[in-house]
């Protein structure tokens, strides 16, 4: 077993990337598959990807997890709230890939949670 997940690392890079492609879905939901690796309990985001099939209305964004190839380097997911407020949904937490739920409170309040709705610190580093 692995140690207890506790923090998520992202970059300045990935972080405006985030805000970015939030701001160009607003007033809709939008949903990025999260690339990274897990390690000692932090999970390190690297770089960001567009799922396939996605589609985001104002209240949700799903994508099509059956048609990912299997990939140990997608750790998690990032969904924006256009309600502002970031915290997940029973449905989030139901419906979850990987091991990192990051909400992104439009237009920039960025959290993370575990698969069972737990706060992750997030740390913003280069
Ligand atoms: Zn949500």
């Amino acid at each position: 077993m692995g140690k207890l997940l506790t923090t998520v690392k992202v970059t300045g890079d990935v972080r405006s990337g985030i805000m970015d492609y939030a701001r160009d879905k607003y007033p809709n939901e939008m949903i990025l598959l999260l690339r990274g690796r897990l390690d000692g309990g932090v999970a390190y985001v690297e770089s960001l990807v567009i799922p396939p099939f996605a589609a985001g209305s104002r209240t949700r964004s799903l994508f099509n997890q059956w048609a990912l190839p299997p990939d140990p380097t997608l750790i998690g997911t990032v969904h924006s709230h256009p309600s502002g407020i970031a915290r997940p949904s029973t449905a989030d937490l139901l419906y979850s890939y990987g091991a990192v739920i990051m909400i992104l409170g439009f237009p920039a309040d960025l959290k993370a949670f575990d698969r069972n709705g737990k706060y992750l610190e997030v740390v913003i580093e280069g």
